[in-house]
């Protein structure tokens, strides 16, 4: 695997993998890495000729400067982890390297009302920032296609609805999201539990398989509320467990039993930060 830290090196390499007309499919990361990120890599490696991750904790995307400076790093395990999972190559900035001119935004990207509900509530700009990087990272990479886990669903739409405007030749591929035997989403933030805390975590899954379970033509917040209520049982302090059209996400307060229903939530683990969603109808 190439491992390089200047945009200058990376484009000379892709000149030359683009002038053999080598198909590129790009994995942009915070690291951190664990079987979620490997199987996005796998995936591109079975998609592409050639597959590109970068690692690159964006600060302009953490509304929460603890969450920031908390954030796991591990990188020689994740070289390792990429090595092994046949990556081509990594791409490593600095925090110089990526944003020469400062942290400021240059671009305001349009994202409608996905922006400002479920994440975007709870995290202000967050999204904002996740499209400054990973514009800026397109820009650099130009790849064929770009690969992104469902386990952020709302980031998915977010990014599609980036890419559409911007790169309308990428080729946007979401990957299923990768769970532990018990069901807990795998996640870097995991990381930043005790074994114990991990076990408890799984409630979050089991919250979001009881709404699968239970969910009924007709009012959803009942159901909504019965499950946000099993996780603050659990210990969690939820921000929210809310049901919403897969498709577009706007949010579903009754559902007419047709419609493709996700549900999406976020819930806080003393201070780590958790998310996750399950297609719940159908
Ligand atoms: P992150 O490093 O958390 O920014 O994630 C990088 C990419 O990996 C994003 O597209 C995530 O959605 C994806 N990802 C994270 N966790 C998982 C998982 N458990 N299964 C599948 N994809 C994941």
């Amino acid at each position: 695997m190439i491992i390089v830290k200047a945009i200058a090196e990376l484009k000379k390499i892709l000149f030359d993998v683009k002038s053999r007309r080598l198909i590129t499919g790009f994995v942009p990361t915070m690291g951190a890495l664990h079987s979620g990120h490997v199987s996005l890599i796998t995936k591109a490696k079975k998609d592409t000729d050639f597959a590109v991750c970068s690692i690159f904790v964006n600060p302009t995307q953490f509304n929460d400067p603890a969450d920031f400076e908390k954030y796991p790093v591990t990188i020689e395990a994740d070289i390792y982890l990429l090595e092994n999972a046949g990556c081509d190559m990594l791409f490593l900035p600095t925090v110089k390297e990526m944003y020469p001119e400062g942290l400021q935004h240059h671009l305001h990207f349009d994202l409608g009302f996905i922006e400002t509900i479920l994440e975007g509530e709870y995290r202000p700009g967050h999204f904002q920032g996740v499209c400054q990087v990973v514009h800026r990272l397109l820009e650099i990479v130009t790849p064929h296609k770009l690969y992104l886990g469902q386990k952020d669903f709302q980031q998915c739409m977010v990014l599609k609805k980036m890419a559409d405007s911007y790169f309308p030749l990428v080729e946007v591929v979401v990957c299923a999201t990768v769970r532990e035997l018990n069901g807990l989403a795998m996640s870097s933030r995991n990381k930043r539990l005790t074994q114990a805390e991990r076990q408890q975590a799984v409630a979050l899954f089991n919250t979001l398989a009881y709404i699968k379970e239970n969910i009924v033509p007709g009012d959803l917040h009942n159901l909504a509320q019965t499950a946000s209520q099993q996780l603050v049982y659990r210990g969690f302090k939820v921000d929210y467990v809310s049901l919403a059209n897969a498709d577009t996400l706007q949010l579903v307060d009754s559902w007419d039993g047709k419609e493709k229903i996700v549900a999406l939530v976020a819930a806080f683990l003393k201070d780590v930060r958790l998310i996750d969603n399950m297609i719940v109808s159908g």
